[in-house]
């Protein structure tokens, strides 16, 4: 009993203030923090990835000190791991937890597939309508190509 204490507590171990992006499945762990450009952070991130998890099988987590996500970021975060939840922290404790939700359009931040597409050659932010939340399928706006999460690449 107290191991497993002991070992939950190792893999939420407490910011002050900031987000935990949980539930990540661990295949996505790394395209998410390629898209919210954590790279370049400057801030405490602790990644975790291939933890065990009842629910979700293998999950990842990533804790984020100071750093709030907004709407778009929010709705890249959906794209890539559908089934995450975002924990937000002040003060050492949970003041807001939601899982993401997949929008209904998206806009600006994922490639068209289509390599004729008028946004891949002129500067046009894409557009998309989301066709199919459960598979994760987008049809453009412009040419009605569909992209899904197979060949999604944000930009
Ligand atoms: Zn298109």
């Amino acid at each position: 009993m107290e191991n497993t204490d002991k070992r939950r507590e190792l893999q939420v171990s407490a910011i002050e203030n900031g987000t935990v992006i949980d539930h990540i499945p661990a295949k996505s762990v790394f395209q998410v923090v390629k898209i919210l450009g954590l790279e370049d952070s400057t801030e405490q991130i602790l990644i975790g990835t291939n933890l065990e998890s009842k629910k979700y099988g293998r999950k990842g987590i990533i804790k984020l000190a100071n750093r709030f996500f907004e709407h778009d970021e929010i709705n890249k975060i959906a794209l890539a791991a559908p089934s995450a939840t975002l924990i937000v922290i002040r003060d050492y404790q949970i003041v807001e937890k939601t899982k993401v939700d997949i929008p209904d359009q998206v806009v600006r931040f994922v490639r068209c597939v289509n390599p004729n597409c008028i946004t891949n050659y002129e500067k046009i932010a894409t557009k998309f309508i989301v066709i199919d939340k459960e598979e994760i399928r987008l049809e453009c706006h412009y040419c009605e190509k569909v992209t899904d999460k197979t060949n999604m690449v944000f930009i």
